[in-house]
């Protein structure tokens, strides 16, 4: 199959300046890890200089191995190692140390756990809530295989944004992601959020794996009905060679149009959308900017 070539528009600047720096040097004082590098985010620059809001960074929790496998991430899967306790306390105390304002934590899938993870996702919230509670906190969070007690953990530990990826259309969750995660499992996590909480709901799309337009439409429109507030879209981008292809790059254009879509036809609180966009873009930024002003 040949393969398609990478458009100029997906070309991005390597990240500098001197917050840049910094952040760096206190992560790995501390030997945490952000999604940020792990995935060599094109984004870096932008999203931690927080040019015109509070800068965001993404701390990934509970290890660097997944116990599911993806087909369109650069994870690696299993050989899960036991949770660092000491964890939750250091990533607060290097969120206060940096003075980020706007922090997202996500983490690998840890099915190996018997809650998988969900209350070592709780304290870390708290921990940075109790240094200071104005720190705003997204969470991306897994599905917990869908069981309600543990999104209710997430809810009670009280952050400000909880995101849970539904990463592509209906009929490719499965080749797209691991056979234990899918559509109807993760539109329940969001509308429990909704349900239960006032707490805003977040989630991301990919393009380019596939979909067609009108599934595009009505995974938006299905995410509308669960009363999701703020939703994603960025270009799929393939890790290696071994990793799912890319089906097409979506041209800036059509990104634009399915903003439009979302905010004044679906009504979506805010929609971020373009080639590079990731589920945490600009988190803060764009939050504070949409909600808080
Ligand atoms: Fe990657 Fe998340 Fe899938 Fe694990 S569950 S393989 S971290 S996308
Ligand atoms: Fe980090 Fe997300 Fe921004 Fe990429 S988009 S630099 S992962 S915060």
């Amino acid at each position: 199959m040949s393969r398609a070539r990478k458009p100029a528009w997906l070309k991005s600047r390597p990240p500098s300046g001197e917050q840049f720096t910094e952040i760096k040097a206190t992560l790995r004082e501390r030997d945490l890890h952000t999604v940020c590098e792990e995935a060599n985010c094109p984004n870096m620059g932008e999203c931690w200089s927080g040019r015109d809001g509070p800068g965001t960074a993404t701390f990934m929790l509970m290890g660097e191995r997944c116990s599911r496998g993806c087909n369109f991430c650069d994870v690696e899967t299993g050989g899960m190692s036991p949770l660092d306790p000491d964890e939750p306390a250091n990533v607060a105390d290097a969120v206060a140390e940096i003075g980020l304002e706007y922090v997202v934590l996500t983490s690998v899938d840890r099915d190996d756990l018997d809650d998988y993870g969900a209350a070592h996702f709780a304290r870390t919230i708290t921990a940075i809530k109790e240094r200071d509670p104005s720190i705003l906190v997204e969470v991306l969070i897994p599905d917990f295989q869908g069981e309600p007690e543990l999104v209710r953990e997430i809810i009670d530990a009280g952050p400000d944004v909880i995101a849970h990826n539904i990463e592509t259309v209906e009929r490719l969750q499965w080749p797209v992601r691991d056979r234990r995660a899918n559509y109807a499992q993760s539109l329940s996590v969001l509308e429990q959020v909704e349900r239960e909480s006032e707490i805003h709901t977040k989630t991301s799309i990919m393009l380019g794996v596939g979909e067609y337009d009108h599934e595009v439409y009505r995974t938006l429109s299905d995410l509308r009905e669960a009363d999701v507030d703020i939703v994603t879209l960025g270009q799929y981008l393939q890790p290696s060679r071994s990793h799912l292809d890319v089906s097409s790059y979506v041209h800036p254009d059509k990104f634009e149009t399915w903003q439009t879509v979302a905010e004044e036809e679906l009504d979506f609180l805010y929609c971020v959308s373009g080639p590079m966009v990731r589920s945490s873009y600009k988190a803060g930024e764009l939050f504070v900017e949409a909600v808080l002003r």
